[in-house]
């Protein structure tokens, strides 16, 4: 078998679930909703299974979805895409992530990628046999260093893959920050993939697009998730939007991975884009209440919590009551002593790389409030 995937550990968000499940503990590690997503979507995907949508779809996706997709994207974004030529539905963003990097990368080209970063990542860059370029944004405010960005870039990338809003760390990329990635985009003529599956979350700032910036139209390749979008993680219906050049690769990718996907989710992931803004408000109204809930509570604990304006998370520092264990520790302990799940911050570096933090830790707060106060009183009876 392939070396480098035997050597490949189980996803610590796979590993923390079943850790979390054996101890009964309440699960804040891997990002999903403890609830059902909108009733308007679970009809609809209900009907459809009964409507006769139960063989394959087209190739890139029900023509009404990329006919919504396309329209959210008009009405979030203001950018104009051709639902026929500019839009391809996958098995999730996933799947959206892997076709993509297949569909552009060639071996022996370096791709830029912005630390901490989401296990998929670099495992598909490596099977590819792309060469990372790793950029950290630094704890305690995340911010992006211009200079250490400049010099990932050279003659031999390919793209940057941009993740915004961010996991772990809840980064949402400010317009000066995509601004400066759009000129190094420009300047070494590549491409940038960018992971926007947390479009709708974010919290008193916009998420912008970098592909509305300037110069970006033809370079960068959007990917959304109707799992983060509709709280249905399960669902797995992501979607690419990039321009006829690229997308006609990228569909070579999809049609040999995975064809297609659920027609009946499909039909209701179109009717939950045209929900729109009011949905997409209320959605991130909501999760803000639970992160300044959940944040607070950690800080009254002695956990001081990092800026997180976006995505399912926030990252706290546990120095204070580390007492010499690294986050892989803590975390473990946390589960076993106190019944609380959470991710170390260290899994998502390179671990090919330099030293990663050692002191972060993510929880989901993406739970209901009852489930997060439970939480942090369990937390309280240790801390
Ligand atoms: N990108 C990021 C940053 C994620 O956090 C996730 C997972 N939730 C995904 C991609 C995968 O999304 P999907 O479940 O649609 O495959
Ligand atoms: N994206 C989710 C997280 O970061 C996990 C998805 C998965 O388990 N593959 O928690």
């Amino acid at each position: 078998p392939n070396a480098f995937l035997g050597s490949l550990p189980t996803t610590i968000f796979t590993t923390m679930s079943q850790l979390a499940m054996a101890h009964g503990a309440i699960n804040l590690g891997q990002g999903f909703p403890d609830t059902e997503g909108p009733a308007e979507l679970i009809d609809a995907a209900a009907e459809a299974l009964k409507d006769g949508r139960n063989q394959y779809a087209p190739l890139t996706g029900l023509p009404e979805l990329r006919e919504a997709v396309a329209r959210a994207n008009r009405r979030d974004y203001g950018l104009d895409i051709d639902p026929a030529t500019e839009v391809i539905v996958t098995s999730g963003a996933t799947e959206a992530l892997a076709v993509s990097l297949m569909a552009l990368i060639e071996p022996g080209d370096e791709v830029v990628l912005i630390e901490p970063l989401y296990d998929t990542y670099l495992p598909v860059l490596r099977l590819l046999g792309a060469v990372p370029r790793c950029v950290r944004v630094e704890a305690p405010d995340w911010h992006l260093p211009e200079d250490a960005l400049r010099a990932a870039f050279s003659a031999k990338t390919k793209l940057i893959l941009l993740n915004s809003p961010m996991n772990p760390s809840g980064k949402v990329f400010s317009q000066q920050e995509l601004d400066l990635i759009a000129s190094l985009v420009l300047e070494h003529d590549c491409y940038a993939l960018c992971d926007e599956v947390y479009e709708h979350l974010t919290f008193g700032v916009k998420h912008i697009p970098l592909m509305t910036r300037p110069g970006m139209r033809e370079r960068a390749i959007r990917i959304g998730s109707a799992g983060k979008s509709f709280s249905v993680t399960g669902w797995k219906i992501g979607y690419i939007t990039a321009c006829p050049a690229l997308t006609a690769v990228i569909a070579k990718a999809h049609q040999i991975i995975a064809f297609s996907s659920a027609p009946n989710l499909q039909r209701a992931v179109a009717k939950g884009l045209d929900l729109g803004e009011p949905f997409f408000t209320t959605l991130s109204d909501s999760l803000r209440a639970r992160r300044d809930l959940f944040a607070e509570g950690l800080h009254a604990l002695g956990f001081p919590t990092l800026p997180a304006d976006g995505s399912y998370f926030v990252v706290a520092d546990i120095s204070a009551h580390a007492n010499g264990r690294d986050d892989v520790a803590f975390c473990r302990d946390l589960v076993i002593e106190s019944g609380v799940a959470a991710i170390p911050v260290s899994a998502f570096y390179d671990p090919q790389g330099a030293e990663p933090p050692r002191h972060l830790i993510r929880f989901a707060f993406c739970k209901t409030e009852a489930v997060l106060t439970e939480a942090l009183d369990r937390l309280g009876r240790h801390f």
